[in-house]
């Protein structure tokens, strides 16, 4: 394949794609992933908003398969743009090969296990003597054709504890051993993506198939896009990490293993054991259990609250017994958690006795084969209730090894530390006990040496060099290239700088006076407006004064009211002037497509919280190798936040709008020179909501 023709190709598209219309970033795009595809090297791109980056690397994918037979696997990070690959973008490069003369395209998406309902999970929900009041409805679902099991795809909404019971975990997953392997939804979909030349998936599942040495999805594939890469070192430190939550635990042990499947004594003692891990965790955390408060925490002192906390094991309140405290949080876990290590040896104990063939399971299921290499042939098929056994033996034995990990805390390449469920404030429903890697870049470096990598975003850059991304994914030597956004951002946007004094403070002055700007900023943007805060403090605080005030003529929405597909629907629908505000905290910062904005406002620069273990620890190691953690790490941190941040507001060329930013460290730091350096050249700058009602009401008059 010639890839200087590929611009012209992409031209072609206007034939089969109403309203296409060539853009000189996409070709050049374009180009050099073919090239990066033809010779096996890795590419970095930074394609700013409006680029078409999908359709940049989804034409070279098409060739390389058809041409070269070479299968692309593609990630991302969220859920709509791997629908908007697969049900808009990839059905129109279909139709400009086919155009070009080439046979049609396959391609599917397939995604971790615990995204398909699982039939033998939901065999044994049906068979509990108190099933779940939705499980006929699932039954009937699953029994019922046109879906692929995913429960994205269920016609209605179940709560996340039935969907975790009714899902499996790739490790606990007996594959071809298992009764219902031939109409699995799972296995479906790994058969689909198999046969197919390109195929989508998210980021978590791309990272666990590297940490599993490429052993999880169908390989081998020749070449892979992670878009939304700005993304993907989170992903990457999960895949790399361990995680055990309370949850899980007591769904195991109260649900899952039932007294019919497991020696009483044995399962009591599991569970007595899982109260003193809560005991100690709740000590580690600096919280007392509704029984303990006033008691010692010391993790090996008598349990003595014990009868009143197991009185709260009522699992249909899941996840876990109360905790008390004044506020949620997360505390490092600075020395071994013995409670933990005793409770992951009955595990231990309990998954072998669970097991059909009285085998240690991780003895016959690690991950040294893939599930595609297992000879089916020679494996002795289960029975209904042995799978359901086996399933739950596995699960123990994963949990086991999770728990014996994070609870040994010994390894100092490990951030050891628990984490409170539930909202700040609120009784505390239970933890999560995590241990995940100061730098995943050492664990990716061989990887990316083994396939074409493209890595794609808008904010891949701190607005100039890749550095800083490079290295955090252990990328040495990769190809480069920055293509600026089509859009007119000097004549369509303004950024508002509007400080608030008081930030340090944080007090109620302080949100008294941001909530005012707000309102000011709101009124002159007169439409849709995008309130984006970096803690849930702030947009409470924010929310609650404004709600109060009651602004005439405005709706406002919350980050939590309703799913966040219905929230994008419900502003999707609105009209750019139609007094809408949506109140939301980091996650909406990045990914979010919302044409029409009027209104971006950032509350504060997006500096990593320094409350948050993972960032304290990968400071303090930076600060000892290097020094300078501020300027190697929190500062870039959050000039990639800041940046997506700023991109909600332009999402179309016909969109204009402000981005006001209400932290004064914007113009009083030095550092804030860069935050203002990283966004697209030739933005004016205005200082008050009066210059931006006067702007706002000219463009609208243009
Ligand atoms: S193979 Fe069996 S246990 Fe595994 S996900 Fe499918 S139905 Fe569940």
């Amino acid at each position: 394949m010639n890839w200087e023709d590929v611009p012209g190709l992409l031209d072609r598209l206007a034939d089969v794609w109403p309203g296409y219309r060539v853009r000189a970033g996409q070709r050049q795009m374009a180009r050099a992933v073919g090239h990066a595809m033809d010779s096996g090297l890795n590419l970095l791109v930074e394609g700013g908003t409006g680029v078409g980056k999908s359709v940049a690397y989804l034409l070279p994918a098409a060739l390389s398969a058809l041409e070269d037979d070479r299968r692309t696997l593609i990630a991302t990070s969220h859920k709509h743009l791997q629908d908007q690959l697969s049900s808009q973008d990839l059905p129109r490069i279909d139709a400009l090969v086919r155009d070009l003369g080439y046979p049609g395209l396959v391609w599917t998406t397939i995604k971790g296990l615990p995204n398909y309902l699982c039939r033998v999970a939901l065999d044994s929900e049906q068979e509990r003597a108190d099933p779940h009041p939705q499980t006929p409805a699932v039954a009937a679902w699953a029994a019922a054709a046109g879906h692929s099991g995913e429960f994205d795809e269920l016609p209605f909404v179940i709560p996340g504890d039935l969907r975790a019971r009714l899902s499996t975990e790739a490790e606990e997953c007996p594959h071809e051993r298992c009764p219902r392997y031939g109409d699995c939804f799972a296995m479906a979909a790994m058969r689909r993506a198999k046969a197919a030349p390109i195929v989508i998936t998210n980021h978590a599942l791309l990272a666990l198939h590297v940490a599993a040495a490429g052993r999880l999805l169908p390989g081998p594939f020749a070449n892979v896009v992670v878009d939304e890469a700005h993304a993907f070192e989170d992903a990457a430190t999960r895949a790399y990490g361990f995680e055990c939550s309370s949850y899980a635990l007591r769904r195991l042990l109260y649900h899952e293993i039932t007294s019919k499947m497991a020696d009483g004594a044995l399962l009591r003692a599991a569970q007595a054991a899982l109260a003193h891990l809560d005991l100690a965790v709740a000590g580690r955390l600096g919280l007392a259990t509704a029984a303990r408060r006033g008691s010692t925490p010391a993790e090996e002192s008598s349990p003595d609250g014990l009868d009143a906390l197991g009185s709260r094991h009522d699992i249909e309140a899941m996840p876990g017994p109360a905790l008390t405290s004044p506020s949620a949080g997360r505390a490092m876990l600075d020395a071994p958690l013995v409670s933990g290590r005793d409770l992951a040896d009955l595990l231990d104990t309990l998954a072998t006795a669970l097991d059909p063939d009285q085998q240690p399971i991780g003895d016959r299921y690690p991950y040294e084969k893939s599930p595609f290499e297992l000879d089916a042939a020679a494996m002795a098929q289960l029975t209904e209730a042995e799978a359901a056994m086996l399933r739950a033996g596995k699960r123990a034995t994963s949990l086991a090894d999770r728990l014996r990990t994070i609870c040994a805390v010994s390894d100092p390449l490990l951030v050891y530390y628990a984490e409170t469920a539930g909202p700040p404030g609120a009784g505390l429903r239970g933890y999560t006990l995590l241990a995940l890697p100061l730098a995943v870049g050492p664990f990716l470096e061989a990887w990316w040496e083994e396939q074409a990598t493209i890595l794609t975003s808008a904010t891949l850059s701190d607005g100039h060099s890749f550095s800083f991304f490079s290295e955090r994914l252990g990328l040495s030597g990769p190809r480069k290239l920055l293509v600026p956004s089509p859009f007119d951002y000097p004549g369509r946007t303004r950024l508002v700088v509007t400080p608030v004094p008081g930030q340090d403070k944080g007090d109620a002055a302080y949100f008294n006076r941001l909530a005012d700007q707000i309102a000011r900023l709101m009124d002159a943007a007169g439409g849709k407006c995008l309130l984006l805060f970096t803690s849930h403090r702030a947009l409470e605080a924010v929310w609650s004064r404004l709600s109060i005030m009651r602004i005439a003529g405005w709706k406002l929405y919350r980050q939590g009211d309703g799913t966040q597909a219905a929230l994008l629907g419900t502003l999707r629908h609105g009209a750019p002037d139609e007094r809408i505000a949506m109140f939301a905290s980091r996650s909406w910062w990045q990914g979010v497509d919302l044409p029409g904005m009027r209104l971006v406002v950032l509350d504060k620069l997006p500096f990593p919280q320094l409350g948050d273990p993972l960032v304290a620890a990968r400071n303090a190691e930076i600060e000892r190798l290097e020094g300078h953690a501020f300027r190697l790490y929190m500062l870039p941190l959050a000039l990639i936040a800041f940046r997506q941040g700023f991109g909600r507001l332009m999402r179309t060329e016909r969109d204009f709008g402000a981005v006001a930013v209400c932290d004064a460290r914007l113009t009083t730091r030095q550092y804030g020179a860069r935050f203002l350096e990283s966004l697209p050249e030739g933005i004016p700058v205005l200082g008050s909501s009066d210059e931006l009602r006067a702007w706002v009401r000219s463009m609208s008059a243009a």
